[in-house]
């Protein structure tokens, strides 16, 4: 079956006085119906720029200067402003880290729902109001009927990024994409947020791209992985292959610097130094200042993804000898 989401050789550039930035470099990825791919990496890899270029969110002057983007067999990078708002609304869904930047504190959650219902679809306000009902409902807040007409600021944390789960929902998207959406919670409700959005997957076929910077997210709620560094894509495959058998130097490091319960405190590892800047991006594989493994072709070719068993990996440790060359 053909993916709904295609992203297919993205690059998106920051023109800058002094040149160029390139900000993500080369990335493609697809996302099947009811499948949850996770984008994994530290600050700046250019996760949530990779979810902004997909539903044409990027902050001027930040552009999409090649590749593609598909949704349902339909291109969308090129599509004008008003066309794209429509898309957003009622095909892609969205949740941001932070619910109270897509909350109005204003109006209840009855009148932000229903009205969300109203514009992107057909629905009567009686029909719009029974959905919001059952959305809330799907996102497991309890009493749902009387919870509608509370405010914003009435929910607790964990509650809010379910209302705002239930507004993302409200359209019946296709898609969702969660940046961070359980970064601000408390860990205890982070694990029945992540259980919500994993259900959306198997129970209404919503595909769901995950952006986060916790392996312990992607584990809890992912399908397939995409690990980025420095905007590029270093490795993608199954989550329980990439979290149990990282073959990449850095999501080796990202698996070390997990906390396991089973483990000495002391085991807990760092990956030394820090991701480059987007000025700063070294020649050759972006990551070989950081890596132990780096040998000869490392600080001068750009490795590309090779598959390796069910994950592709971008690493002259993988693939044919001669890429190393
Ligand atoms: Fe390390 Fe070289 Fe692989 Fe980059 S390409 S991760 S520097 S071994």
């Amino acid at each position: 079956m053909a993916p709904l989401l295609s992203v297919n050789n993205l690059v998106v550039e920051f023109p800058t006085r002094r040149g160029i930035l390139r900000a993500i470099d080369n990335v493609s990825f697809e996302i099947a119906r009811g499948e949850t791919l996770g984008v994994v990496g530290e600050s700046g890899a250019g996760k949530s720029l990779t979810g902004r270029a997909v539903i044409g969110l990027l902050q001027r002057p930040g552009r999409i200067a090649s590749g593609e983007v598909w949704l349902d067999g339909t291109r969308i990078d090129q599509m004008p402003a008003r066309e794209m708002r429509k898309i957003r609304g009622r095909r892609i869904g969205m949740i941001f880290q932070d619910p109270l930047t897509s909350l109005n504190p204003l109006y209840t959650v009855r009148r932000q729902l229903v009205e969300t219902i109203l514009t992107h679809t057909n629905a009567t306000v009686r029909e719009a109001e029974q959905k919001s009902v059952r959305l809330l409902d799907a996102v497991g807040i309890p009493a749902a009927e009387t919870r509608l007409d509370s405010f914003p600021h009435q929910f607790s944390g964990g509650m809010r990024q379910r209302v705002v789960i239930a507004l993302a929902l409200s359209a019946d998207p296709d898609l969702i994409i969660a940046d961070e959406p359980t970064t601000a919670l408390d860990v205890s409700v982070q694990a029945q947020v992540l259980d919500v959005l994993k259900t959306l997957g198997e129970e209404r076929g919503t595909a769901v791209l995950l952006i986060t910077h916790d392996m312990g997210v992607i584990a809890e709620a992912t399908d397939r992985v995409m690990v980025m560094y420095a905007g590029r894509r270093i490795e993608m495959g199954p989550s329980a292959d990439v979290i149990h058998a990282p073959k990449h130097p850095y999501t080796v490091g990202l698996m070390g610097a997990i906390p396991n319960p089973d483990a000495e405190a002391d085991r807990l590892t760092q990956i030394p130094g820090a991701m480059p800047s987007l000025k700063a991006i070294p020649p050759g594989c972006a990551f070989h200042p950081r890596c132990e493994r780096r040998f000869t072709p490392c600080d001068c070719t750009v490795p590309a993804p090779q598959p390796e068993g069910g994950s592709s990996v971008a690493c002259h440790l993988y693939g044919p000898a001669e890429a190393a060359a």
